[in-house]
């Protein structure tokens, strides 16, 4: 089977066993999962979305975020761990989208990139999630996920892994995609013990790169 083709089944698949995966950070405004996926680097998405909670309390919108002190930003957010640079990357992120955007987050994904502490993955989560546009989000279970299926080859690099993906995935699918590799990887293909390939979806079409 081609790439593309084992994509497109890869993709058929796992839409029937995860029929509603969806992001897995709560947020009801742009701005939030802003603040969440900056949270969320090297901490557990359950984690942060009860730490965000106290933050969005005592900081309800952009403005209030905006204006808030670093070390009162750091003091909440603490518990995800990096306190220091998340609290600065929030603070620095809040201003600028009060003063140049409006208090809008931007539907543009090289802007979503300028934003302090954005890189590929978080601007690309953005960009699908909340503006419905082509994204592929490649976090650490899309790309275990995708060396071992076999829709990339001993690539780790997370940029190259997405400009692989963008080949071989109609740019429609992607987003959700994504999120149904990360309930996969959490359920079956996970990353800690050996993969449930007996009971896997997708056992008869994955090439089992890296598994022994
Ligand atoms: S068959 Fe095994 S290695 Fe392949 S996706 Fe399923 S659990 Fe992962």
């Amino acid at each position: 089977m081609r790439k593309k083709e084992l994509a497109l089944e890869v993709i058929k698949r796992l839409k029937k066993e995860y029929p509603d995966a969806g992001c897995t950070l709560d947020y009801d405004q742009a701005w939030k999962l802003l603040v969440s996926v900056r949270l969320a680097a090297q901490c557990t998405d359950a984690r942060v979305n009860v730490v965000v909670e106290h933050l969005y309390e005592k900081y309800p919108d952009v403005n209030a975020l905006a204006e808030a002190e670093t070390a009162d930003i750091e003091v909440i957010v603490k518990p995800c761990g990096l306190g220091k640079s998340k609290a600065r990357d929030i603070s620095a992120c809040m201003k600028i989208l009060r003063d140049e955007y409006n208090g809008h987050v931007p539907d543009d994904f090289n802007a979503l990139l300028k934003l302090p502490g954005v890189g590929r993955k978080s601007a690309n989560l953005i960009m699908g999630d909340v503006f419905g546009k082509p994204a592929i989000v490649t976090d650490t279970h899309c790309i275990r996920l995708c060396n071992r299926i076999g829709l990339v080859k001993d690539i780790k690099e997370p940029k190259k892994v997405e400009m692989e993906l963008w080949k071989i995935i109609p740019p429609e699918e992607g987003s959700d995609f994504c999120h149904r590799l990360v309930y996969h990887g959490r359920d079956v293909c996970t990353a800690r013990t050996k993969p449930y390939c007996e009971r896997c979806c997708l056992n008869d079409i994955c090439r089992k790169q890296g598994i022994k």
